[in-house]
């Protein structure tokens, strides 16, 4: 069978009483994991939710979370995990569109978004908050804590995720039990993951990264995760103590670098760093190994896809590429159509047991986004001479100046050489004679430097039309929960910068 429960309950609760969950509160054994599951799974049931059908959660993280979202797959409904930032009119939108049975709100916001419910036709609308408390808390606690693991096939839904879009209509990614097994059981063995193993787990639970990727590692193979609320660097630093592998976004690392706690002796337990979400600066992955001797493995996945490529565990781990694809997994690099050849950019193509069925109550969308069995991931990238994947940017982050494309990763690279800078994001504005103007956004270290001194000294490396026509000093870039740059916003911030002269 193929319910990804049924895969993960044995290794998660093969020696019973060894710790499989830790939190600031509480200690779970795989044995008491798997009765928590069977009560809320029980509990769900009594409420008549069907195979197939959606259970909505907006909560935030707890050790109960998880308990929810693995009950959903153990009874074989959908479930959708929903960002705790988002705001009634978005919440609105999402339980419209997937149509959810039961849709489960933190205890704090029930009030505001009960009505919305109402108006969504949502059935059953329940609270869960982080203490064991709430009314699906309430109700699991008096049910059995056996219950049955629902049948599924490889191809039956498990989870929707939306993603993130900027533009247009946020997408519902449809992801089946199939999907997350091969991708977990890949990640298992290509990060050499086993029962003595402790996880650091700092990230979200709505998001793929750590609801999928960190969380069926450590399932799937028996190991401990220490659950943070959310990431906290002094926090992290002394669960790290004891612990054997973190995952994390950029960001985390570079928070850590920025504490004087984080020391070689802090972090001599741990074998594996691993970074994803969004790019790791060349600068981060050497100042990290330079501080703690640890050379972090990037990794490449988005939500409809989960995991696609990933530097090895023993071998080359090459900083600014995302390293090899994973086994099972094809990539292609394409353009208009066409299969390009090795070191040419065009947008990377993914085939694979991983990739998503496509996007819920959207059949033109899915079709637009598949092409011969391959899903067009929208990301741009380029693979070496030995297989290493090299992205440059998304598809539409690219900058078409004068008629002439520009990859703002190129330009990114050249800025965050230059000494004095942090980061730099690098975006387009529209322009009346180029269509579109090269633009940068950058932190600097040395506050001296100016857009001016900046631009002077690029224009020395790099043709006319990739430099900069302007530079904006920020204080930060602005990012989502995911460590990912809002390049949309920064469009829309400085989008008439050339709106009236055309220099
Ligand atoms: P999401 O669906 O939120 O996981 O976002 C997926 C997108 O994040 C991908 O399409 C990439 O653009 C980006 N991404 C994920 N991992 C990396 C990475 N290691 N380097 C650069 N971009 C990444």
């Amino acid at each position: 069978m193929t319910n990804l429960y049924a895969a993960l309950k044995p290794a998660f609760s093969r020696e019973l009483n060894k710790i499989i969950i830790a939190t600031d509160k509480q200690q779970i054994s795989g044995k008491a994991l798997d009765e928590h599951v069977g009560r809320y799974a029980n509990a769900l049931l009594s409420l008549g939710v069907q195979p197939g059908e959606r259970v909505a959660a907006q909560i935030e993280k707890s050790f109960e979370n998880i308990v929810l979202y693995l009950a959903c797959l153990r009874i074989g409904a959908v479930y959708l995990p929903l960002n705790s930032a988002y705001r009634a009119a978005e919440v609105a939108y999402f339980l419209g569109d997937a149509t959810p049975r039961v849709f489960i709100a933190a205890p704090e916001r029930q009030c505001e978004l009960h009505p919305v419910a109402m108006t969504a036709h949502v059935s059953v609308v329940l609270t869960l908050g982080t203490n064991g408390d709430g009314v699906l808390a309430e109700m699991a606690s008096s049910q059995a804590t056996d219950a049955p693991i629902v049948a599924r096939t490889a191809d039956d839904l498990a989870v929707i995720c939306y993603t993130s879009g900027t533009t247009g209509r946020s997408k519902g990614a449809m992801i089946t039990h199939g999907n997350l097994l091969s991708n977990a059981q890949s990640l298992v063995s290509l990060w050499g993951f086993s029962a003595n193993d402790v996880l650091v787990h700092a990230l979200p639970l709505y998001h793929i990264h750590g609801l999928f990727v960190a969380l069926h590692c450590a399932l799937l193979s028996g190991a401990k995760t220490v659950l943070q609320e959310k990431f906290d660097p002094r926090a992290v630093l002394k669960a790290l103590r004891n612990a054997t592998v973190m995952m994390g976004v950029p960001t985390f690392y570079t928070r850590l670098l920025a504490d004087t706690e984080l020391t070689k002796d802090a972090v001599k337990n741990v074998r594996l760093f691993v970074s994803g979400s969004a790019p790791l600066l060349t600068d981060t992955f050497i100042d990290f190994e330079t501080r703690t001797g640890h050379r972090i493995l990037e990794r490449y996945g988005m939500t409809e896809t989960g995991m696609i490529a990933s530097n090895p565990l023993q071998g080359e781990r090459r900083a600014g590429t995302v390293g090899l694809p994973l086994p099972g997994v094809s990539v292609r690099i394409a353009s208009d159509g066409a299969t390009l050849n090795m070191n040419e950019v065009g947008v990377v193509e993914v085939k694979g047991a991983n990739v998503c069925k496509g996007y819920w109550n959207m059949p033109e969308k899915t079709k637009a986004e598949f092409r011969d069995g391959y899903f067009i991931t929208g990301d741009l990238g380029m693979i070496e001479d030995d297989g290493y994947l090299r992205l440059v940017g998304r598809a539409k982050d690219l900058i078409i100046s004068g008629g002439l494309n520009v990859y703002p990763k190129e330009i990114e690279d050249a800025i965050d050489a230059l000494p004095g800078v942090i980061e730099s994001a690098v975006f387009a504005i529209p322009h009346p004679d180029f269509g579109e103007a090269v633009a940068a956004a950058v932190t600097l270290r040395d506050r001296a430097m100016t857009p001016d001194s900046i631009i002077n000294t690029l224009r020395v490396q790099l043709a006319a039309f990739k430099t900069p026509k302007r530079v904006y000093v920020l204080d930060e870039l602005p990012r989502n929960a995911m460590s990912k740059v809002q390049k949309a916003v920064l469009r829309e911030r400085y989008k008439n910068e050339f709106a009236q002269s055309s220099n």
